[in-house]
């Protein structure tokens, strides 16, 4: 891989300040998905490597959280400045290790690189309150403080900005972080934790820890001195960690898998409603918590859109993601593929049609060229899970009553999307659809000013805008006593 700056590519651990080896010499591959060469390695640490990090992290704390705000703000807009001067190489390490688009991975450094602006900015208005007195002679208040240490626990499909969505906020707060990056794509996390050394975080604010997976992130929930833990990935994992971090009673937040619809009514002009779904589905190659899952069209118009929907499938091109033409790149590996396969086979099976997807064409064993399936019914596998993978599959509705339960009867919540210019609808639909955010007449939805985040399965907790930092605070009520005369605020 060729960096303008080749210091970027670390290939350790990042504890206290320090490129750290595994103690045993034990190590981990990494592979680029395009064609499965060698990247490199990343270290297996030992559980007192861990542990010296949790150590360096409770150290780092105590001079962090006692940094003046504006201060704490500064060094983060510094960060963030650090990852704008090397936004081409922090791609070309996206491209390299996640194998999405060129496009896709610039766009992820300005995405990941806004959330650090975000919360440096969200840093300075971190207020407490004075609060009603119900008890004369006394003033209430609250002053807010961080939590403590967190653990970060984050995907391969956005390697770096799910890193800073969390870490940026933890930071502002002032906590201190150990993140713990998908041992798919490790070297966009060491390679922020380059840029933080650079622009000036101190030692032990912001680690970086690689393992096994499962150890690892046992360890961290375990650890009775990390006081609050943010995962991200899939249900599966989010529930098994939440349960283990119940022993220590930690602040959890989760941002988990969804299933999202996007339902199209029959008001809309077609070839733009079709547009917007190829967008909405095929986004990270289909490696998207966000992707249109299950693709819901009026009746009226759904041949039309088969039709609109099938002739933009096709023009999509398939191949590596630093070739600049392609749009799909390969899938994380061989396994995503192996489960888009059967999820296909399934829907063939149960009498689905395929419309396009000729696998045959892949350029590579971990490519998964673009389909469309029609006739999908709810009771297939790909219209049940999260299929993260460039399937697109298309159902037709009559009902608005109808397609509503529809779209709710998943386990998920995390988004969902709507097309149609009737206000009526618009509104209806904003209200019914259970899903932590919805989108109407717009594929895009998310940065660093909203509240990101599901409900039911989805998660615990939101990520950027306002609230996004109140996931590393707490919140302390005082009483000041003693006070002359009857109240000093209210009566
Ligand atoms: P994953 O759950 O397999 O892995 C996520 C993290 O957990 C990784 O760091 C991984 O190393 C670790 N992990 C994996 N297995 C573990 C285990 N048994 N015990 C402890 N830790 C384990 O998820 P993934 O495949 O990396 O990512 C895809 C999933 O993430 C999808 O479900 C997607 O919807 C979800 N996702 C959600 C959001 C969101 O904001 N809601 C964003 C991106 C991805």
């Amino acid at each position: 891989m060729k960096l303008e700056d080749p210091r970027l590519f670390r290939h350790f651990a990042w504890i206290n300040g320090e490129w750290s080896h595994s103690l045993s010499g034990r190590e981990q591959p990494v592979y680029n998905p395009d064609d499965n060469s060698l990247l490199g390695y990343i270290p297996l640490l030992e559980p007192e490597q861990i542990d010296h990090a949790v150590d360096a992290a409770e150290q780092a704390l105590a001079g962090w959280r006692r940094i003046r705000a504006d201060r704490r703000a500064a060094l983060l807009m510094a960060w963030y400045q650090q990852l704008l001067d090397h936004r081409s190489d922090l791609a070309t390490l996206l491209v390299n290790e996640q194998g999405k688009p060129r496009r896709e991975a610039e766009g992820e450094v300005d995405y990941a690189a806004s959330f650090i602006r975000w919360f440096a900015e969200e840093a300075v208005r971190i207020n407490g309150e004075t609060l009603s007195v119900q008890i004369d002679g006394t003033l209430p208040g609250t002053i807010k403080e961080p939590v403590g240490v967190c653990a970060l626990i984050t995907p391969w499909n956005f390697p770096l900005a799910m890193i800073t969505r969390k870490a940026a906020a933890a930071l502002a707060a002032g906590c201190s972080v150990l993140v713990k990056p998908a041992n798919e794509t490790p070297y966009s996390a060491l390679a922020l934790a380059e840029l933080a050394e650079r622009a000036g975080l101190p030692a032990g604010v912001f680690n970086v820890i690689t393992g096994e997976p499962e150890a690892v992130c046992a360890q961290l929930c375990s650890e009775p001195r990390i006081r609050a833990l943010s995962f991200t990935g899939s249900t599966r994992v989010g529930k098994l960690l939440l349960a283990q971090c119940a022993a220590s009673v930690k602040r959890v937040s989760l941002e988990l898998g969804g299933n999202a619809p996007f339902v199209v009514a029959p008001d809309v002009d077609v070839d733009e409603a079709a547009a917007a779904a190829v967008d909405a589905r095929f986004q990270t190659s289909g490696q998207d918590c966000l992707a249109a899952n299950r693709i819901m069209v009026h009746q009226q118009i759904y041949d039309a859109f088969i039709e609109a929907f099938s002739a933009r499938v096709r023009e999509l091109r398939v191949g590596p993601g630093d070739c600049p033409d392609s749009d799909i790149g390969p899938l994380i590996h061989r396994d995503a593929v192996e489960k888009a396969n059967a999820l296909v086979d399934d829907a063939l099976s149960r009498g689905a049609r395929l419309v396009h997807g000729d696998q045959r064409q892949a350029p590579g064993d971990n490519y998964f060229m673009p389909t469309l399936l029609a006739g999908v019914t709810p009771e297939m596998r790909v219209w049940q899970e999260e299929s993260f993978a460039p399937i697109a599959i298309v159902a037709a509705w009559q009902d608005d009553d109808e397609v509503i339960a529809q779209a709710n009867a998943t386990e998920y919540g995390l988004a969902a999307y709507l097309w149609t210019h009737d206000r009526r609808r618009v509104w209806r639909y904003i209200r019914e659809l259970e899903f932590g955010m919805v989108a109407v007449n717009s594929v895009k939805m998310t940065g660093p000013t909203v509240p990101f985040g599901g409900i039911k399965q989805s998660g615990l907790g939101r990520e950027g805008g306002r609230t996004g930092i109140d996931e590393y605070l707490n919140t302390r009520y005082f009483c000041l006593g003693g006070l002359p005369g009857p109240s000093v605020t209210g009566a």
